[in-house]
């Protein structure tokens, strides 16, 4: 049953997406009528609703992937494309310790957070205070808080953590601490790198082949999707063509 403060999200047949918190007593007005939160209050997941014009919409739990596209984003994210791939190719799992490092408004630490486990932890690591306190905002507003410890700090002093099973570098100069990433990860820990622009994954092989790493990779991940109509199944006309190159690392001692 839907209580007062969980977030719904309400999905019309036409693709309509509102993600909304719910507080006794107030209005949501969007382009295809309005809606009273008292009238989702009390309602199961999977039910429906109709706006003040007539149009059903279907009360959801919103998933990770809702939250991401939702959140209040600053900072340019790891998209769900590429979060999915480095999560496997961490390895990262149930009680895993791992670095993310920077935060950003925090899509990939949410992820990380998932994937650890009530028995994980996340040591996230972010140099800039405005986005720092967008990221609490954000993993109490998800609740993963606990999972995450946050810290406001320049990766460029080093880590606090050692041993840690995989660590997850987003900065936009990732060679500059992959000696400090070596000296955090455990033997045969992962390591996972995104930048933007091939110059970047060039700076990073350069000093990776320099440091005590083997199994380096780099991958890029296309997906384009479909226009789910069953008589003209086709791709949509447009895609996101590129988010970022992912560079993988394994330690040796
Ligand atoms: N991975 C994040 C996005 C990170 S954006 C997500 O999925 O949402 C890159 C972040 O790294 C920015 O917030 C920037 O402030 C931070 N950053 C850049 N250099 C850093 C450094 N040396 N130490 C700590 N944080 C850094």
């Amino acid at each position: 049953m839907i209580k007062e403060g969980d977030r719904v999200l309400l999905v019309s047949e036409e693709g309509d997406e509102f993600l909304v918190k719910l507080q006794k007593g107030l209005k949501y007005v969007t382009h295809i009528g309005t809606i009273m939160h008292d009238e989702i209050i009390g309602k199961p997941y999977g039910g429906s609703i109709e706006t003040s014009r007539g149009i059903r919409l279907f009360l959801l739990q919103p998933g990770i992937v809702d939250d991401i596209y939702n959140m209040k984003r600053r900072t340019q994210i790891v998209y769900p494309k590429d979060i999915g791939f480095i999560i496997l190719m961490l390895d990262v799992k149930e009680g895993d310790r791992v670095i993310d490092a920077g935060v950003g408004s925090g899509a990939m630490s949410y992820a990380l957070a998932r994937a650890v486990g009530v028995n994980g932890k996340v040591y996230a690591y972010e140099r800039r205070q405005d986005f720092y306190s967008l990221a609490i905002k954000n993993f109490k507003n998800w609740g993963v808080e606990e999972r995450i410890e946050l810290k406001l700090r320049d990766i460029s002093d080093g880590f606090d953590e050692r041993n840690v099973d995989a660590l997850f570098l987003d900065v936009p100069t990732p060679w500059e601490y992959l000696a400090q990433a070596w000296q955090a990860l455990k033997g045969g820990g992962r390591l996972g790198i995104v930048v933007p622009t091939t110059n970047q994954v060039q700076e990073v092989l350069k000093v990776l082949y320099d440091l005590p790493f083997i199994r380096i990779e780099v991958w890029e991940n296309l997906f384009r999707p479909y226009k789910p109509v069953p008589d003209r199944l086709r791709p949509v006309d447009r895609m996101v063509a590129h988010t970022a190159f992912m560079i993988f690392a394994t330690k040796f001692c």
